[in-house]
């Protein structure tokens, strides 16, 4: 019998790994010719690969690490030197996975067998007996398991009385704050090597100098031991906000090493919890914070694996047109869309807000084909795998379902204008509607609304935004659209 790791599945005490005689890495190179992925991601998941390849030698582990083509090419010559070998592996969360490595491998005479993802604390069997209605409803998850992972809890109650803080993380920043310190994970030679053969490898969209992601273990534990000490406490109440030039004010930064596997998500979330029982972060912060992890990573998985391969291809609002030029970093007078565009250019990241409020915001206003979005976020995120951003991009950013969201998440400028300073050194004027200099989110934002009435007007929390609409009259709204068509060229032409 012979473990398989994934390169996504690469925590040194995986239950996987338990009895383990032999274990079988393959670094496979033509999902990577697919696409134009961002070039620290490949470095991130080609290096976190070979230095667990190594970490497990030094452990005492037998590891084959084999470089091809596909996988399938990388199985032909392991069954080749083990015939009829039995493979153990995670059950992959990507939809159709587990089946497709299943038939590689019993194609070639071996046999697979397939154990529970332990990256995630609930199970598909947990989640499907607990869920018994049509709908998905992330708060009645998030309690359920705050409930039965007694996290954050004094009996059957959430500790201070309260399930959410939402209220008081939605603050900006005063003027004079200093984000606080960003971890710089140095690439040693192993991964100067990798990042060194990836430049010249593949075809990539991005920057591929400044790479400072954790690849090993070790340096995701410094990270969790950093972001605890250095960030918790100021993530919660500015969780929402954006600053110019500042790309991570005090978000975790621990997602890229959540979904490698080179952290468990009960370890990160007891290292915050810890910190509130130590008075050294408030609880608004720790709950924020395992909201995502206990909270939204979970439930997206699970939304994933349910409504797959119908939610890849849905769209509520039929929309076709193309990504338009400036997601590919041509740079445009947007000052927010600029500088969430290019924090994904140089880094392969961006906070949640800029992926929901600026980056998804403008492409569903703009119409872009919410499928195209969401291959954008997938090869340019270095934490992006397909059971995550799909439902998140589908979802919650374009509104191309309602399995688990009442309304879109779209706005106007005045988003962008309450939660960050960009409007104010921004060339569009965020209190113009209408007219040259007016900012963009404004005219695409009505008419938006006013394009898909039908299918909105009824739907969820959509009243009170309709009733705004309903008060312009007919000059003002034939001034929108003509606007909004305005926008949607110039932008498709790269000179928004
Ligand atoms: Fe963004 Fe509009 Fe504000 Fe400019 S004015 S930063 S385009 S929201």
């Amino acid at each position: 019998m012979t473990v398989w790791l994934l390169g996504d599945q690469l925590h040194p005490e995986s239950h996987v790994l338990d009895d383990a005689e032999r274990v079988l890495l393959i670094e496979a190179t033509a999902f990577a010719d697919r696409k134009p992925y961002h070039p620290q991601k490949l470095g991130l998941v080609f290096a976190a690969m070979r230095h667990a390849r190594d970490a497990l030698r030094e452990a005492g582990y037998d590891v084959t690490y084999r470089r091809a083509r596909t996988f399938g090419d990388a199985l032909d010559a392991h069954f080749e030197a083990r015939p009829g070998d039995d493979l153990r592996l995670m059950r992959p969360p990507s939809h159709g996975a587990a089946e497709r490595l299943r038939s590689l491998v019993e194609s070639r005479g071996g046999s697979l067998t397939l154990v529970d993802d332990d990256r995630f604390r609930c199970s598909p069997e947990a989640f499907d007996a607990w869920h018994d209605g049509d709908g998905f409803r992330h708060e009645d998850f998030y309690r359920w398991m705050r409930r039965r992972e007694g996290v954050l809890m004094d009996g059957d109650d959430p500790v201070g009385g309260q399930w959410n803080y939402d209220e008081s993380n939605r603050e900006t920043p005063p003027d004079d704050w200093s984000p606080p310190p960003v971890p710089r994970f140095e690439p040693d030679e192993l991964t100067r090597e990798t990042l060194d053969w990836v430049a010249e490898r593949f075809d990539t969209w991005g920057e591929s100098t400044g790479f400072a992601w954790p690849v090993t273990r070790a340096e995701a534990l410094d990270a969790l031991d950093h972001f605890v000490e250095h960030r918790l406490s100021p993530f919660g109440p500015y969780q929402d906000a954006m600053v110019g030039g500042e790309s991570a004010l005090a978000h975790s930064l621990l997602s890229s090493s959540l979904n490698l596997g080179l952290l468990g998500p009960r370890e990160v979330i007891d290292a915050a919890v810890d910190a509130w029982e130590r008075d050294a972060a408030p609880i608004e912060s720790v709950e924020g914070f395992v909201r995502q992890v206990l909270g939204w990573r979970e439930f997206m998985r699970h939304v994933y694996r349910r409504t797959m391969p119908d939610l890849v291809e849905s769209d509520l609002l039929s929309r076709s047109r193309d990504l338009p030029p400036l997601y590919e970093g041509e740079g445009t007078e947007m000052r927010c869309l600029d500088e969430a565009v290019s924090h994904v250019y140089d880094r392969g990241y961006a906070h949640h807000i800029e992926r929901l409020m600026v980056l998804s915001n403008f492409a569903s206003l703009y119409g872009a084909d919410p499928r195209e979005l969401n291959e954008w976020f997938h090869f340019g995120f270095v934490d992006a795998y397909h059971w995550v951003t799909t439902p998140n991009v589908l979802g919650m950013g374009t509104f191309a379902t309602d399995v688990f969201t009442s309304k879109p998440y779209v706005s106007s400028g005045n988003y962008v204008d309450r939660m960050s300073d960009h409007c104010a050194a921004c060339a569009y004027d965020v209190d113009a509607t209408t007219g040259d200099d007016a900012c963009p989110f404004n005219a695409l934002y009505w008419d938006f609304l006013d394009d898909h009435e039908e299918t909105l007007r009824g739907t969820g929390r959509m009243g009170l935004m309709y009733s705004h609409l309903d008060r312009k009259d007919d000059a003002e709204l034939s001034a929108i659209r003509e606007r909004a068509a305005t926008i949607r060229n110039r932008a498709r032409e790269g000179r928004l």
